[in-house]
Order: structure tokens, then C-alpha cells, then sequence
């Protein structure tokens, strides 16, 4: 048996990582405007329930592998946790709280009825065979079964995962318990009982708060915006698409394997298609090839990074010319870009209100599953739209209110919503 626990990053007992970090510290500067007790406030910086799972996987060798997998449930004070699973070769225990409580905060924010999780499994998805994902998914599913149900704990695609894990996910919870359970998992094909529209609905709430946020700094010729896209998968794809289809230029977009640059805005459904043929970005030829470094500090208008966490730093916040940033990804900025971004006066749209889309319209799926009753996309998309703009408006109210910026008015109405119920429930026993 090769016995490689492939997860152990044994710096994290001692100093958190930079989500986590991040996490803690936004969450830090917030709950400062917040009226609540010190002790619930001291209580919402931990999660509730962490789980660590180490599970044996015949790989198509033959040979037996360890893996190891993470579920993390932040609150529950509003409901049943949510949130996605990521599928990657050097996320930790640390990186998945970070994610789950920003997920208690998005929910709170857009107001369903959840509260935060999060789910990881440390292997890199492209390494495997389809076989081997398949097997990994199921054994993961299986060793969640203590700790997830439609009523307790719903989770989702993320990075490196994919409707068809979402569906092996279901397959797997179904059969152990002997009969079909859509509502175990959002983000499903829509055959099993996933939703229409869930799989554009980040990416496009990420550009329905992008116009929103141009309303309201009062741009005059919004259509002349240029927008450079970090990350071209889920999010970052979708949002470019929709970008695309409302007439915005998009003049940069990039993925792992780079990015690609043209002034006069790019060719979005031809990119879908080589990106859709070729796995990547690489190769396409229409426009100038650059870095992700470049790429970030482009000359545009509004900047949304949808790839991955920390990409918004003290190194480059200072050289970033957008006046708009919009955070497609999660925690894609560290707190000393955050700074220097505020000190800079761009307006940052932040990640708990700028990529909820994607959790809105889970939660529509999750709804129609328990009513095993589907609506049409135009009723996901009004609803989408409708949820999107109440939140977007309920962070400039809360952040004119307390003269702060979008990121900590979204996270003081968050707080506040969430150490609200918990006062309301009271403490048990
Ligand atoms: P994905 O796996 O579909 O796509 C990730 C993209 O990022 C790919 O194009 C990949 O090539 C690119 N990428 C990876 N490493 C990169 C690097 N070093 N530099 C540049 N690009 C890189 O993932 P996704 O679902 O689009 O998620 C992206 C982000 O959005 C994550 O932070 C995720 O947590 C967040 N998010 C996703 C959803 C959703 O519904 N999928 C919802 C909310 C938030």
C-alpha cells in the first residue's frame, strides 16, 4: 500500500494561511461596527464543526492511495450550512474555514436561509482519470454521510469539481440511504433535479453587481468600460460571456496557462470555443499573450479577478489602474491590498456580494428539489437578478451608514444578521 497522506501542510497549526488570515482579519475590521456581545463576536471567528476524513483509492494501477478530505461547517444559526467542495493539490484545512465562514457571510448578506461550509479533497482533479474521480467522489460522499443531508449540511461544486461530481455525490448518498435525494447537493445536471440557469449564475451575478456598482458611481458611458477577467473557468467564463452579450468589451481575460490582451475587446465566444476544445486558454492566437501578473495591472476600467485567493497584494495593488474592482473569486485580495486599494479610493465590489449568484441560485435549486417542482431559467434569472440588486443595495445603504467601504458594510450586515439570530435562539443547553 503507498501510504502518502498527501495533505499535511504542518505550518498550519502554528500561523494560518493567507485565506484564512485574510478571513479573520476582514472579519476583524467589521465586527468593530458591530453591536453585539463580545463573546458571540468572539464565537463567530471560529467554525462549528470541522471533519477530516483520510480515505484509501485504488488508483487504475492497482495500487492503493491515501487521501484526505476536509468538511467544515462555520454557523448554523440561520439555517442548514452550504457550501462548495474544491478539488486541489495544496488546499488546506486552514484555506476551507476561511471559505466556509465567508460562506455564512454571503448567505447572511443575501439573505437565505443557511449558514457557511466548506469542503476540500487535497488532489489535483487533472492528474486523475475519470475513473479515479469517480471513485474519489464517491468514497468522499460516503465518508461525509455522518455530517451532510438536505437538512443539515448541502454542498456544491467549486474549483475542481463539476456537475458530474455533484451527480456521482448524489448517486453516492441516494444509494446508502435506498432511495433519490436531489436535495443532498446543488450545482447537479438538471436532469437529476438541478436547476436551469446554475451553472452561468455566478458569473453572471458577478456582472449584474458590476453594472450596479457603475448606477451607482454615477458612470455616464458604461458601455465604453473596458473589463480585464482573471480566470476563465465557471465564473470567470460565464462572466465574460454575459459581459460579452450585454455589449461590454472585455479586453483581458487569462486562465492557469496565461492570458490574452486586445484593446479593442476580445472575441469571447470564439475563446469559449478554444477553451472548450483545447482545455485552455494557450494557443489562442487573436489578441497579445501575457502573464497573470500583466494581465492584473492592464489599463481598464473594471478589474475582476474569478481564479483563485490572494492575487490582489501589496505588490501589485499599487500598479492596478481599473477604478472598479469586482471579486468573481473568493478572497482574491489580502488585506494589505485591500488597503491600498481603499487608500487609492477604487471601489471594490467584494466577494460575499459580488459572486453570490452562484449560492442564490442553489439555493433556488435546493427549493425546487425539496417542492420536486422546476422552474423555467427566465423565473431563476428575475428571481437572480432581484436578490442580486436587494443585496447589492442593502450593502451601500449599511455602507453610507457606517461611512466605510463595500467590503466591511457587506461584512457589518452580515454579522449583524447572523449574531442577531444567534442572540434570538440563545444558548443552548
Ligand atoms: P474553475 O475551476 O471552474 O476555474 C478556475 C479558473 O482559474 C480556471 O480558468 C483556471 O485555469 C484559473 N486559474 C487557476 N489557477 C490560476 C492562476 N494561478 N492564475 C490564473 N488563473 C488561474 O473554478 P470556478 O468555479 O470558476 O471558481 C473560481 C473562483 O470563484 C474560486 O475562488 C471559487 O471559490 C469562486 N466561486 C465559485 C463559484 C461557482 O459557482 N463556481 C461561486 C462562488 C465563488
Amino acid at each position: 500500500m503507498v501510504s502518502v497522506l498527501n495533505n499535511h501542510n504542518s505550518q498550519e497549526a502554528h500561523h494560518p494561511n493567507e485565506a484564512y488570515r485574510t478571513a479573520l482579519d476582514q472579519f476583524r475590521r467589521a465586527a468593530a461596527y458591530v453591536r453585539l456581545p463580545e463573546d458571540v463576536k468572539e464565537y463567530l471567528r471560529y467554525p462549528r464543526r470541522e471533519f477530516t476524513v483520510n480515505f484509501p483509492i485504488r488508483r487504475d494501477t492497482g495500487e492503493i492511495e491515501v487521501f484526505t478530505g476536509y468538511r467544515v461547517h462555520h454557523n448554523t444559526a440561520l439555517g442548514p450550512t452550504k457550501g462548495g467542495i474544491r478539488y486541489a493539490s495544496n488546499v488546506t484545512l486552514d484555506e476551507v474555514r476561511a471559505l466556509a465562514m465567508w460562506m455564512t457571510w454571503k448567505c447572511a448578506l443575501v439573505n437565505i436561509p443557511y449558514g457557511g461550509a466548506k469542503g476540500a479533497v487535497v488532489v489535483d482533479p487533472r492528474q486523475l482519470s475519470l475513473s479515479e474521480l469517480e471513485r474519489i467522489t464517491r468514497r468522499f460522499a460516503s465518508e461525509l454521510i455522518p455530517i451532510i443531508s438536505p437538512h443539515s449540511d448541502i454542498p456544491a461544486p467549486d474549483m475542481g469539481t463539476n456537475s458530474q461530481v455533484m451527480a456521482w455525490f448524489m448517486d453516492t448518498y441516494s444509494m446508502t440511504l435506498g432511495y433519490s435525494v436531489p436535495g443532498i447537493v446543488t450545482g447537479k445536471p438538471i436532469l437529476l433535479g438541478g436547476s436551469e440557469g446554475r451553472t452561468e449564475a455566478t458569473g453572471r451575478g458577478v456582472i449584474i453587481s458590476m453594472i450596479e456598482a457603475m448606477k451607482y458611481l454615477g458612470w455616464d458611458n458604461r458601455h465604453d468600460a473596458k473589463i480585464v477577467i482573471q480566470g476563465f473557468g465557471n465564473v470567470g467564463s460565464h462572466a465574460a460571456q454575459y459581459a460579452h452579450e450585454l455589449g461590454f468589451r472585455v479586453v483581458g481575460v487569462s486562465d492557469v496557462s496565461g492570458g490574452i490582451y486586445k484593446e479593442n475587446g476580445l472575441n469571447i465566444p470564439a475563446i469559449i470555443k478554444h477553451v472548450q476544445k483545447n482545455g485552455s486558454l494557450a494557443r489562442y492566437t487573436d489578441g497579445q499573450n501575457l502573464s497573470n501578473e500583466e494581465l492584473l495591472v492592464l489599463p481598464c476600467d473594471v478589474l475582476i479577478p474569478a481564479a483563485l485567493e490572494g492575487q490582489i497584494t501589496e505588490h501589485n495593488a499599487e500598479q492596478i489602474k481599473a477604478e472598479l474592482v469586482v471579486e468573481g473569486a473568493n478572497g482574491p485580495t489580502t488585506p494589505e491590498g485591500d488597503a491600498i486599494l481603499r487608500e487609492r479610493g477604487i471601489t471594490l465590489i467584494p466577494d460575499i456580494l459580488a459572486n453570490a449568484g452562484g449560492v442564490i441560485v442553489s439555493y433556488f435549486e435546493w427549493v425546487q428539489d425539496l417542492q420536486a417542482f422546476s422552474w423555467d431559467k427566465e423565473e431563476v434569472f428575475r428571481q437572480l437578478q432581484r436578490m442580486m440588486v436587494k443585496a447589492f443595495d442593502y450593502t451601500t445603504t449599511i455602507s453610507e451608514k457606517h461611512q466605510v467601504d463595500m467590503r466591511t458594510g457587506a461584512q457589518i450586515a452580515a454579522i449583524t444578521r447572523v449574531g442577531d439570530a444567534i442572540v434570538q435562539r440563545g444558548f443552548f443547553p
